[in-house]
This record gives structure tokens, C-alpha cells and sequence, in this order.
């Protein structure tokens, strides 16, 4: 191939815009993105290798080497990993095959710190590298071809690249960084090596520079043409716990994850028995832009005996712990392992089951605590996070128990933050059910006329106000022995929680007010099931109910939302003898129009929508002029 002048990809074009004019935090981190996509590719040659060992050619050893010149102002990172061929160069470094590239840009075009730490994140490492260059070179071969098959690859990183074959002899790349005039302090050995110290000292791969010595002739450093490692080149998983400080678990955890701020927790491990397994697992302080995307892989990377095989691997991991980031290396797996097979594996099974133990344990040791502190952790996680462990509720039979201590809720004692446990803890005397009730908003759930009974006598009800709480509860019927009871459905019934008189009040209200009820049962025979006396309301006239087993109003327009046919059950009428409204039904001329009213306002009260909202309006001034 001859020398071509190609256009980057729009996107590509977006993204160099703003990595030249807005990345100004952080700079440095250039040198950790390059070296991770050398490390990356020495990884992929390794795995490619398993199958085809010639690909190593002469030169088995995997490396990286970085250089600079200060005269001509550059700096080389240089890998013998497994290279790229000219199509491959015109893919990888011209087009972003991933998607995020717009929350990238997003990202960067708020208010935010223009922090180029950003940039990794969203797989976009590469051109990271135009921050400090005006113009980079790419040199390559890809591992198995012949040396005529190299590749230069150069850009400025504005609009269009170059491309041309060259001959090659070595196998892997070299980067090529031309200095803007204002970047030159890197162009100094101790300042390489203190960022690649920073940000790549876990790197499992030799990084090399060449070592320097005082030229007194000169009367400055020369470069020798020794080369030595500059990090420790241990997977930092593979080190034991003591060796390892707090800032280097944090950048490992940062290097995987690409977020820019530190785990909330983290947990190290080497696990010994039925299978034989090393975790470094982290749970992050904040949720990805992308936490809601089921089908999104995990992001646990696999490793074979230090080789890595894969990232995602979804198997490893239960879906509702699909934030966990982190890194299982496994004694035991077969190094040719593929996606099916781990599906299958019982290896995998082993580990899976044990990584979500060790999760759990981790978000108990932050719930627990009794340093607040490290409570106000977990609270922070339950913000960002509680939604998706929830599912874990309905998935996860073998840790259901442990996942509903884990749960959090706002009910009418406290904003937010009740366990079931303390729940459990405060019951009244005598009370058998955990009672909760589903609603839209806190607002709304704060604010229905089904509360008000256990207002009146202190009990405490859960408030479920998740779009995923109606799904949860279907889930979760028991909880140390107590039912959970749906404060809207069914009749009303405290159990031992009500006294003899209460009870006797309300037979002799059922039995002197049936002429009434009969009446409204045949007036709103279209729209309710059923009409009766409640002791439930203690300010309000009327509420809605649905009957054990039905679909609760909140519900259905939950799935009437989301666009899916819910099943049409009518509710049932609850009026509240007492009220005045109510009592005045039994003489009012206007007794249809009040009937329909106080339907109306019951249905309002919980949120939903009035399907005659004009009918409604026209009523209710009717009565006002009367
Ligand atoms: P990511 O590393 O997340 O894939 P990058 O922007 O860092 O995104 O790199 C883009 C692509 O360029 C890589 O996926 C890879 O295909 C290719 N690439 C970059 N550096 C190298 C390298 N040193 N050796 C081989 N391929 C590379
Ligand atoms: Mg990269």
C-alpha cells in the first residue's frame, strides 16, 4: 500500500476536538493509557499463542519499552505484543467501534473538571496520546506476517491520517510522540518513571527505560544502551496483601474500572479447596452511566495462571452484581477456556459462588459497621446501587436471606435507611406483619389515606417508592417470620393490634350504614368491585383498595407507562363512616354526584388519573353552587 490520506471517523473527530482543547487536569495519564494498550497487546499475543505458538517467533519474552529524545522531543513506547496490520491500524486508530463516545463527550462538555482521566473510560485511551503530541506515529507488525507487511500509521489529530506499508522486522508497535513545545518536562527520565510508578507499577509485563549515567565531559545525563525495569512487574493480584499499599490497590482499582475516583471498597483474597482462585474485587463509590444496561457484560476480568483470557466475563459474576469490578485469576480453568464453556464450567460455578459471598460480606462489613463513617458508606452505596441488589432478591435463592438484611427503605419513621431488621426490631406489641405500601413518590406514599390508622396508633410502614419495589415484593413475601402485608390491599386487618371496641365499632358501622353501601355499590357498580366500611381512614372519607391477589393501582400504571397491558381489575371502595362527607350521604339529594366525588377523589389521593377529569370538575361545582 502505498501512502493514503484517510479522514478520521466523525466521532473520532468530536472526541480529538476535545482531548486537544479541553483535557487540561491530569495530563500525565497519556503515558498509563499507551502502556495499557501495549500491555493489552502483549495479552492478546499471548492468548493468540495458546493455539499458535509460532506467533511468538524468536522473541518469547513480552516487554514494553519507553524512550525519548530530547533533541527531537519525543517519546516512544514501544511493545512486541501482538501488532497490527494495516487494515487493523486504519480500524482501530481511525474508527471507535464502542459505544459511549457520546457520554464521553457528555462527560467533558458539563461543568465537570476537564480531567483527562476521563478519557480511558470510555475506550477512547488511544487518543489520549494527541494531549501532549502534535503529532503521533504509529510503526507496527503484526505477529505471523512477514516483515513487508508493516504499517505506518500518522496523524496530527485533526481531521485525516496517514497510512503506508513499510518493512518491519520486529514484531509489535511503537508509538511515537511529537511533543507540543510546552510538553517537554516530559522529556526527562525521572519524570517518566514517576508516572509510570504513579499509574503502571501493577503492569504484569516488564516496562524497560534505559538506564542513564552522568556524562562529566558533557556535564549532563546520557542515556546508556541498558535497558532495565522501571516497575515490579507482579500483577499487583498476585502479591500478597501486605505488600500492597491502600493508593496502589486505589489506581489498580482505577487502571480497571476507569473511574476517576477511589472504590468504596475493595476485598483480596486467595481462595483455596474445591477450586483454587485469587479475587481482587471492588465495589465502586459511584454508578456507571450505563448501570441500567442488563445485557452490559460484567466487569470482572479473567485470568488463567496469569495469563489473561477475558474481559466481561459475565459468568463470573451474578447479574445484579454487575457493578463489581475487579480481577479473578484461577488455578484451575484450562487456558483455551471460551464464554460457552465457562457458562458450563464448575469451576466457574465455585468461583461465582464464592466472588458473591465475598461481595456480600463486604457490603455487610460497610452496613454493620459501627463506625459511622464507614454506615454512611454503605448509605451512599444504597443511593447509587440499592435498585440493582434488590433484583438480586428475586435472582439469588441461595443468598436471599442475607440480601434482604441488605435492603433499605424510607418508611414513616425515618427519611431513608430502614433495614427490615429494624424494623422488625420496632414492632408493637402484638403486630405480626411488616406492613408496606407502593407508591409513585415518596410524596404520594407519605401522603395516602391507607396510612393514616397506622399513623394514628404509631405503626411503622415501609415506604416503597422504586420503580422495581412492586417486583421486589412479589419476591419477598416473608422476612424473619413476619408477612409483608401491602398496607392497599385487602381489608384492613391489625390483627391483635386493635382492640375489642374498635372492632365492635366498626361491625355496628358495617350493619347501620348498609343501606348506604348498597346504595354506592349500585351507583359505582361500573367502577368499583365492591363498596364497604373501613377502619382504616381516620381524615379521610374514602380509598381505594384491590383485593389479595390483584394487581395494585400503582402497578398497573406502572405497566400502562412502560406501554404494556395491564389486566383490568376494579378496586374497591373504602369509605370512612365517620367522615362528614360521608355522613351526609345519607340524606343528600345529590347522593350519585357525591358517590362519583368521593370515588374520584379516592382514586386522585393515590395518584392515578381520573379517566373524566371534566366529569369530575363539573360534579364537584355542581355541589359547590347547590
Ligand atoms: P481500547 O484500548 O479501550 O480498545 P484505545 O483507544 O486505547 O481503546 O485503543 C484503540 C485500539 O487500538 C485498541 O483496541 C487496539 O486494537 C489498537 N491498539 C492501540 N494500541 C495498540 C498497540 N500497542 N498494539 C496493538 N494494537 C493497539
Ligand atoms: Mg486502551
Amino acid at each position: 500500500m502505498s501512502k493514503q490520506t484517510l479522514s478520521f471517523q466523525a466521532e473520532v473527530k468530536q472526541i480529538l476536538h476535545l482531548v486537544t482543547h479541553s483535557l487540561y487536569s491530569n495530563k500525565e495519564i497519556f503515558l498509563r493509557e499507551l502502556i495499557s494498550n501495549a500491555s493489552d497487546a502483549c495479552d492478546k499475543l499471548r492468548f493468540e499463542a495458546l493455539n499458535n505458538s509460532a506467533l511468538f517467533e524468536d522473541a518469547p519474552n513480552l516487554e514494553v519499552r519507553v524512550s525519548f529524545d530530547a533533541e527531537a522531543k519525543t517519546i516512544t513506547i514501544r511493545d512486541n505484543g501482538i501488532g497490527l496490520s494495516a487494515d487493523e491500524a486504519v480500524a482501530n486508530l481511525g474508527t471507535i467501534a464502542k459505544s459511549g463516545t457520546r457520554e464521553f463527550m457528555a462527560a467533558l462538555e458539563g461543568e465537570q473538571k476537564k480531567d483527562a482521566q476521563l478519557i480511558g473510560q470510555f475506550g477512547v485511551g488511544f487518543y489520549s496520546g494527541f494531549i501532549v503530541a502534535e503529532r503521533i506515529t504509529v510503526e507496527s507488525r503484526r505477529a505471523g506476517l512477514k516483515p513487508e507487511e508493516g504499517v505506518r500509521w500518522s496523524s496530527e489529530g485533526a481531521g485525516d491520517f496517514e497510512v503506508e506499508t513499510i518493512t518491519r522486522a520486529e514484531r509489535g508497535t511503537s508509538v511515537t510522540l511529537h511533543l507540543r513545545a510546552e510538553e517537554s518536562e516530559f522529556l526527562s527520565a525521572w519524570k517518566l518513571k514517576s508516572v509510570i510508578g504513579k499509574y503502571s507499577d501493577h503492569i504484569s509485563l516488564p516496562i524497560l527505560m534505559q538506564k542513564e549515567e552522568w556524562d562529566a565531559e558533557a556535564g549532563k545525563q546520557v542515556t546508556k544502551d541498558e535497558w532495565a525495569p522501571v516497575n515490579k512487574a507482579a500483577a499487583l493480584w498476585t502479591r500478597s496483601k501486605g505488600d500492597i499499599t491502600a493508593e496502589q490497590y486505589t489506581e489498580f482499582y482505577k487502571q480497571i474500572s476507569y473511574d476517576t475516583e477511589a472504590p468504596l471498597a475493595y476485598t483480596h483474597n486467595r481462595v483455596e479447596g474445591r477450586s483454587e482462585y485469587t479475587q481482587l474485587l471492588y465495589i465502586p463509590a459511584k454508578a456507571p452511566f450505563d448501570l441500567w444496561n442488563r445485557d452490559k457484560r460484567g466487569g470482572v476480568k479473567l485470568y488463567v495462571k496469569r495469563v489473561f483470557i477475558m474481559d466481561d466475563a459475565e459468568a463470573l459474576m451474578p447479574v445484579y452484581l454487575r457493578f463489581v469490578k475487579g480481577v479473578i485469576d484461577s488455578a484451575d480453568l484450562p487456558l483455551n477456556v471460551s464464554r460457552e464453556l465457562l457458562q458450563e464450567s464448575r469451576d466457574v460455578k465455585a468461583i461465582r459462588e464464592g466472588s458473591t459471598k465475598r461481595v456480600l460480606s463486604m457490603l455487610e462489613a460497610l452496613a454493620d459497621n459501627e463506625d459511622a463513617a464507614e454506615k454512611a458508606k454503605y448509605a451512599a452505596f444504597w443511593k447509587d446501587f440499592g435498585a440493582v441488589l434488590k433484583e438480586g432478591v428475586g435472582e439469588d435463592h441461595a443468598n436471599h436471606e442475607r440480601l434482604c438484611k441488605l435492603l433499605r427503605f424510607a418508611s414513616t419513621h425515618a427519611e431513608e435507611g430502614v433495614s427490615l431488621t429494624d424494623y422488625v426490631g420496632r414492632m408493637k406489641e402484638g403486630q405480626e406483619a411488616i406492613y408496606v405500601i407502593t407508591a409513585d413518590s415518596l410524596a404520594a406514599a407519605k401522603s395516602s389515606p391507607q396510612l393514616e390508622i397506622f399513623r394514628k396508633k404509631g405503626i411503622e410502614v415501609l415506604l416503597l417508592v422504586d420503580r422495581v419495589d412492586e417486583w421486589l415484593l412479589s419476591h419477598l413475601y416473608e422476612f424473619d417470620g413476619h408477612n409483608l402485608q401491602s398496607v392497599v390491599k385487602g381489608a384492613v386487618d391489625l390483627g391483635k393490634l386493635q382492640d375489642e371496641a374498635e372492632k365492635k365499632q366498626a361491625e355496628e358501622a358495617a350493619t347501620t350504614f348498609k343501606p348506604v353501601l348498597d346504595r354506592l355499590k349500585e351507583t359505582l357498580k361500573d367502577r368499583a368491585k365492591d363498596v364497604r366500611v373501613t377502619t382504616r381512614l381516620v381524615d379521610s372519607p374514602a380509598c381505594l383498595v384491590v383485593e389479595e391477589g390483584d394487581m395494585s393501582g400503582h402497578l398497573a400504571r406502572m405497566l400502562k407507562q412502560a406501554g404494556q397491558s395491564a389486566p383490568k381489575s376494579q378496586p374497591t371502595l373504602e369509605v370512612n363512616a365517620d367522615h362528614a362527607l360521608v355522613k351526609r350521604l345519607e340524606t343528600s339529594e345529590h347522593f350519585d354526584e357525591l358517590a362519583h366525588i368521593l370515588f374520584d377523589q379516592a382514586l386522585l389521593a393515590e395518584g392515578g388519573q381520573l379517566e373524566d377529569p371534566a366529569a369530575y370538575v363539573r360534579r364537584v361545582n355542581a355541589l359547590l353552587v347547590a
